[in-house]
């Protein structure tokens, strides 16, 4: 292993990853005065959350009534049951005081007439406990809030100490003989060096696995690197079945259009022009939450009620909103819609197809942001040393299928509540402890290994063998028949990476080389998440198996655990859900029916 030359680099904390989740949690550990450095394979305002376009909630109340704990009750609801109540509690009190704080970093968010900040509704909000009218709670910034927050943020963190080690590659977790994360093992990719970044902690903060399908919405960046590290650490990841089927990404190209589309009164149609939704969800209709609405536009495709010549996609209809509120509130929907689908939304409906976006699934946490793995009889053990945060973690405030809007929020309040248990439990400047002399041989030797890989199959084959499987295996709807015949299918494309090509042998720039360490990632990711969807008997959220209907509290409401092996074999335990709260100021919300 002596062929690489490391260079060490001493810091009190290193961040992986500079999209919303990483910047707020770089400047906010910089800002207490911990030594921090932030690596990211992409330039930091282009990480994905530069893309989301909708908005990020909070109970403001600016356009009619809200309150937090409507908020509480809504995401509980949405996440079917499967969150993390102490956690939801936090998220949702804290962010009145979040969005203030972004909008006094600069986020330039839109206005109401008073001047206020602009808040949309969004599927799946309401008020008075589902009882109310829908809750306009989404801040927005126009359709373009992620790109808002994430350039504030990175100048924030200009603003503070805070270095940045950009287009950096993490390629292993190191850690000590105690099982403690003690750095980061990473690979300068213009310069083709090796970089150990030793510190007291590790937030991964290095976003979602959507590229493990073959349409989403997600950018190709989204390989889901740090659930790949923490897997290959032989560490559980959690609730990984549960995938979220955006119902509106652009047919054939898979681009977003904003959920804020129906939130500002777009309308679903079928062949026939129906308002189908009025069946499915007769008082939220379109603005029913995402697993219920990709489900319903399923049902009217797979019944032949789809539209166009294979009857294979919907249309999402604003002809009705005018040229002005299309241009003040949604000028880039209308721009992508214009590019990707040829279309005037002036004028015409946009053709639609649910669409892979978001991965409620990750690396579980308590609402530290502290990392947590099933110890003997504490299911809630932290391991020392490492975090996650943002759409790589899973707090779990999202539980089975995430409300729009609540991940932006996610990773402005995680980002920050991680930076101040940091500063409450590390010393800035505490010497590091010597590392055993093989703590970077196993990184160094898969580094070896995919440099000289020598197989036949490209790495682009393998990916896109295990894109079209999980797209048609684990799909909007399961079936034990296809999700068993998935779980095969991916275990044998999982071990054809032991036969992968890698044509570029250097180290400068080799994009080879990167999309073969994305792919291993991506196959940690997509075996945990076939084969957690196999296991798991009932329906919920966005886990909808058509073989067990229903949901089922008495042997399902448990988080799902899983860890894959080196030869891709999964093996599975489970967490009790928190059916606790931190304060009285909300009640625990018992399961029960959830309609729209
Ligand atoms: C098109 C689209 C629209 C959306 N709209 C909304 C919305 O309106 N509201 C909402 O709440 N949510 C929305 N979402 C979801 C939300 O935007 C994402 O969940 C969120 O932005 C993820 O942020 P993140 O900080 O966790 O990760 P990302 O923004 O994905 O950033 C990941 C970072 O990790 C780095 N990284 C990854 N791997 C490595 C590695 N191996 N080494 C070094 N660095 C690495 C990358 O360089 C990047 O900086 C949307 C998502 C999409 C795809």
């Amino acid at each position: 292993m002596s062929a690489y030359k490391i260079q060490e680099h001493h810091y009190d904390m290193v961040v992986v990853g500079a999209g919303g989740a990483g910047l707020r949690a770089t400047f906010g550990l910089a800002s207490k005065g911990l030594r921090t450095v932030c690596l990211t394979k992409v330039f930091p305002t282009r990480s994905h959350t530069v893309a989301a376009q909708g908005g990020i909630s909070a109970a403001l109340g600016n356009m009619g009534e809200d309150d937090w704990r409507y908020h509480f009750y809504d995401t509980i609801k949405g996440s079917d049951w499967l969150g993390d109540q102490d956690a939801i509690e936090y998220m949702c009190k804290e962010a009145p005081e979040a969005i203030i704080e972004l909008e006094h970093y600069g986020v330039p968010f839109s206005r109401t007439e008073e001047g206020k900040i602009y808040q949309r509704p969004f599927g799946g909000m309401t008020t008075r406990y589902g009882e109310g009218p829908p809750a306009q709670r989404t801040c927005a910034a126009a359709d373009r809030t992620g790109h808002a927050m994430l350039h504030t943020l990175y100048q924030q963190s200009l603003a503070h100490d805070a270095q940045f080690m950009i287009e950096y590659f993490a390629l292993d977790l190191i850690w000590d003989e105690q099982g403690v994360c003690r750095g980061v093992l990473a690979l300068d990719m213009a310069e083709g060096t090796l970089h150990l970044f030793r510190a007291h902690g590790v937030v991964l903060a290095t976003g979602g696995y959507g590229r493990a399908y073959f349409s989403a919405t997600s950018a190709h960046t989204c390989t889901g690197d740090g659930g790949g590290l923490v897997l290959r650490s032989g560490l559980a990841m959690q609730d990984m079945e549960f995938v979220q089927f955006h119902p509106t990404g652009i047919y054939g190209a898979g681009c977003l259009i904003t959920e804020g589309v129906r939130g500002e009164g777009g309308i679903l149609r079928n062949a026939s022009g129906e308002r189908f939704m009025e069946r499915y969800a007769p008082h939220y209709k379109d603005l029913a939450s995402r697993d219920v609405v990709s489900r319903s536009m399923t049902i009217e495709i797979r019944e032949g009620r789809g539209v166009g010549e294979h009857k294979d996609h919907i249309l999402l209809d604003l002809t009705h909103l005018g040229p002005e509120v299309i241009h003040e509130k949604l000028p880039g929907i209308a721009e992508s819609a214009r590019i990707f689908a040829g279309v005037d939304v002036t004028k015409q409906p946009i053709p639609v197809l649910p669409t892979v976006h978001y991965n409620m699934g990750g690396i579980p946490t308590n609402y530290h942001g502290e990392v947590v793995q099933k110890a003997g009889t504490d299911p809630d053990k932290v391991v020392q040393g490492l975090y996650a945060i943002g759409e790589a973690a899973c707090v779990s405030v999202h539980g089975a299928n995430r409300l729009g809007s609540n991940s932006l929020l996610d990773l402005v309040i995680f980002g920050r509540a991680v930076a101040n248990r940091c500063a409450a439990t590390i010393k800035p400047g505490a010497p590091h402890k010597v590392l055993p002399a093989d703590a970077c041989d196993k990184a160094l030797a898969n580094l070896d290994r995919l440099r000289n890989a020598n197989g036949s199959t490209p790495t682009a084959e393998i990916r896109l063998n295990m894109q079209r499987t999980m797209q048609n295996d684990a799909a909007v709807f399961r079936t034990s028949k296809t999700l068993k015949e998935g779980c095969e299918k991916m275990e044998t494309i999982f071990r054809s990476f032991e036969d992968v090509r890698v044509s570029d042998r250097s180290l400068v720039w080799n994009s080879d080389l990167i999309e073969t360490y994305e792919l291993q990632n991506l196959l940690y990711n997509a075996v945990a998440t076939i084969t957690s969807a196999e296991q798991r008997h009932e329906s919920r959220g966005a886990h909808a198996h058509e073989d067990f209907p229903e949901r089922d509290d008495v042997n399902w409401q448990k988080h799902t655990l899983v860890k894959v092996d080196g030869q891709g074999n999964a093996s599975f335990d489970f967490r009790p859900v928190h059916m606790y709260t931190l304060t009285d100021d909300v009640q625990v919300v018992p399961p029960k029916a959830r309609v729209y």
